[in-house]
Order: C-alpha cells, then structure tokens, then sequence
C-alpha cells in the first residue's frame, strides 16, 4: 500500500501524546501547583498524606508511602526487607533495567528466571529450582498492565519463606480474580507494590514520583523511616535511610490526575478491543489471561518481521517502541553473572519479536485507523 491511500487528513500518530493528555486538565493542575507554592510546603506538605490514603484505597491496600521514583521504591522496599550483600533475589529477564538494578543497588545479586511465552511475566513453573539459601525475595513484574501469576508465585513465596516485592510501575489498576474468588489489585498481594508516576506510566505526574504499598504496618513504617534518612526525630538515626521523598508539587498534580485515571484506563482498553478486532488475524495480539484486568501501558503486538514493520512505522511517522529489545541477562552490566545466550530463550524470542504501538486513551478512531493501515501494508 502506497502513503497516498492512507487517511488524508492524519500523516503522523505519536506513541504517547502528553498535550492531549493534559489539556483537559492543565488548568486545575496549575492551581494546584499554584496552591503550594503559596503554601511554600514543598517537603512532606499535606499533599503527601491526601495522595498515600487515596492510592492506598485505589489499590486495595492499608498503607502507602510516597516516594521519590519508581526505582527508588523498588530500592526502598529491598532495603526495609534487610535485603543486602550476599542475598539473591529472582526476578525476571524481559522488564525495564529499574527492576534489576535495584536490586544491585542494595549488593545484592539478581537471578533470572525466564517469562512465560502469552503473558511476557515471569513464568512461575521456573522459578523453585532457582531458589538456594541466599534466596530472600522475588520480584515478579506486571509487565505492560497485566499483573504476574500471583497466586503462585506467593504459594512458592510462602513455602520457602521469602519476600515479594511487586514491580507494578506499569500496572497501577490491573488486577485479577484471584482462586480465593477476590479481585486483587496489584500492588495488594505482595509484601509490598512499587509504583513509579514517570509520564509515561498510566498515571504519570510532571517529573518523577513514585509511591510503595503495603499491607504491613511494620513495612509502612520502616519504609517512612528510611525515605526520611532512617530518623523518626531528625537528627536521631534509627537506620541508615536516604533521601527518597516525593515532592509535595508532585504529590498535588497526582492528586488531580488521580480522579481521572479510571476514564484514561478505559479510554485505553476501548483503543486495545479495536486493535485486537483489526489485528488480531495479522500479528499475535496481547494475551489477556481469563479474568484478569490489563490496563495497557503498552499495547504489545508480537510477529517475525518485527524490524521491518518497524521502518515502516517510522516511515509513516507512527509513534512505536520497543520493550525491551535486549533481555536483561544480556545485558553489558549484567555480564559477570555469566548469562549467554540461550539461558532464557522465551525472553530472547521475545525480544527479537515484539513492538509497541500507541494506545493512549486520547487516541483518535482515525489515529487508529492510520496506525492499523500503516502496519497491515507494512506486513505485505
Ligand atoms: C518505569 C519502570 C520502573 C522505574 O520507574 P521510574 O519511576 O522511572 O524510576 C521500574 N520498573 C518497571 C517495570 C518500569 O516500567
């Protein structure tokens, strides 16, 4: 199909559009924005307090405490578990760096355990026969919205008497139908949910943000101890914390964005269903197990010529990416640990495979159309 039999009117669509995100809601961001900066409480100000009970209630959990980055509440929640040198903890190759990262962050080692092929998470048939003695935690992804197989990997969690930190930065808002016959939101089934607020994560703020949940009212309050330098009374140390604060501005734009992320998520979800109707016989569409809730952070298609469709979107201007197109055990950094190629062969497929597309719930039918047009030509 040539460029000039697309739609007319449209010639680009971007992955994320921000402006339209935002629009709508600029106006009362602003004056929330305007409001601490009059009230000049720029550190722990009530906005930090308002947005931890509701997220809290979002998610289904008692506590939660705001944080200065998705990575850091990773780094946070290994460091109130006690979680150091010497220790493993398993996780999966096929996520966003952050994930393993923080766990070197602390001294502690990493340990890969490859995905199941549907889902892109971790594959909990893998993982018991990775756990050694130094095991202490597992950190399962809700990778692109759909959280991880939960109720296995906390029965495998609670058999070997390990901790479970839940990568749900991509996930706020999924959940599941768990086998007790509750819905589980992530960020509720682990000893703690790390949730980053980057812009581009479903509920984004205007910077970096993030915030930990927890069940646990001891896990709540060391984590409130360690963003705080580990001091209850300043200038008197219980632990050695650090500076992992959210910012109050951060904290009020989020308590505006807050109210409108059931709408964005639907919004999204309406954009996947007629994707899945107009791709599903061309490309592998995102699997959506039975009875779980996606949100989509990313609409994820799957094919063998991956790299060609990609040119072609690029050459119609449709916003694309891909995540993740180096598993992690592959990865420079991550080298002396003595992966090569072919330990996790579904994470490596996977990799050479897949290729996000827009999904944002500003999304326009004729935006969709343009982008389905561009990659069913790009297929031939
Ligand atoms: C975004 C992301 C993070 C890190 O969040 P930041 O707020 O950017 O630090 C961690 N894990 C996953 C899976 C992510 O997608």
């Amino acid at each position: 199909m040539q460029k000039q039999t697309l739609k007319e009117t449209i010639t680009s669509v971007p992955l994320l559009d921000l402006n339209a995100q935002y629009k709508p809601i600029e106006d009362e961001i602003i004056q929330a924005l305007k409001e601490v900066v009059v009230s000049k409480k720029f550190i722990m100000g009530p906005e930090i307090e308002a947005l931890e009970k509701n997220i809290a209630d979002y998610c289904q959990c008692k506590y939660a405490v705001g944080v200065s980055s998705g990575t850091d509440a990773l780094i946070i929640s290994l460091m109130a578990m006690g979680i150091g040198y010497g220790d493993e903890v398993i996780t999966t190759p096929f996520t966003f760096f952050a994930t393993a990262g923080s766990i070197v962050r602390v001294g502690a080692t990493p340990v890969f355990v490859d995905i199941d092929p549907d889902t892109f998470n971790i594959n909990p048939d893998l993982i018991e026969e990775k756990i050694t003695k130094k095991t202490k935690a597992i950190i399962p992804v809700h990778l692109f919205g759909q959280m991880a197989d939960m109720d296995r990997v906390n029965d495998i969690a609670e058999r070997h008497n390990l901790f479970v930190i839940e990568d749900a930065a991509q996930a706020i808002g999924s959940n599941y139908l768990s086998r007790d016959g509750n819905t589980r939101s992530a960020g509720s089934v682990g000893d703690t949910g790390c949730f980053s607020f980057f812009p581009s994560k479903n509920l984004g703020c205007c910077g970096d943000g993030g915030i930990v949940t927890t069940n646990s009212s001891d896990i709540a309050e060391k984590l409130k101890l360690l963003r705080n330098h580990g001091a209850k009374q300043r200038y008197y140390h219980d632990f050695s914390g650090g500076n992992f604060r959210l910012d109050s501005m951060q904290a009020a734009v989020l308590l505006v964005k807050l109210r409108f992320l059931e709408g964005h998520h639907k919004g999204r979800q309406t954009n996947a269903d007629y994707y899945n109707e107009k791709l599903g016989s061309s490309v592998v569409i995102p699997y959506v197990k039975d009875g779980f809730r996606m949100i989509y952070n990313q609409y994820t298609i799957r094919l063998k010529n991956r790299d060609k469709l990609q040119k072609q979107l690029i050459d119609n201007n449709v916003g694309n990416a891909v995540y993740y197109p180096v598993p992690l055990h592959l990865q420079k950094c991550f080298e002396e640990h003595g992966y090569k190629k072919g330990s996790f062969p579904e994470a490596e497929k996977v990799s050479e495979e897949v290729i996000s597309i827009p999904v944002y719930a500003e999304l326009t039918r004729d935006q969709q159309d343009y982008v389905i047009d561009s990659i069913l030509a790009g297929l031939l």
